[in-house]
């Protein structure tokens, strides 16, 4: 069972920005599909272009899986639309070297 939070020994610095790298990779591969969509619509693929609801899947999909994975590793604030933010603007933990 997890300790609640107030009782779980601080994370090691070292640890935080392990896990930041992970999650700044994971982000930008998360990005990968929306940049092929992004050539998809522009080209004007497939006679009658990308279905709305592909756009939107694929959208809401990028958005979602960041709400949940573009998080501080620490004190789990989302991080915001910078690319790699040297530290939390929460906890102010520095998140890498
Ligand atoms: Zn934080």
């Amino acid at each position: 069972m997890a300790l609640p939070e107030e009782h779980r020994p601080p994370t090691p610095p070292e640890r935080i920005r392990q896990e930041y790298a992970l999650r700044r990779r994971r982000q930008a591969a998360s990005g990968v599909p929306v940049v092929i969509l992004a050539i998809a619509v522009a080209l004007g693929s497939g006679g009658g272009g990308v279905p709305v609801l592909v756009v939107g899947t694929v959208i809401l999909a990028f958005f979602g899986f960041s709400l949940v994975n573009w998080r501080c590793p620490s004190c789990g604030a989302y991080l915001g639309q910078r690319l790699n933010p040297e530290r939390c603007p929460a906890c102010r933990v520095e998140l890498r070297d």
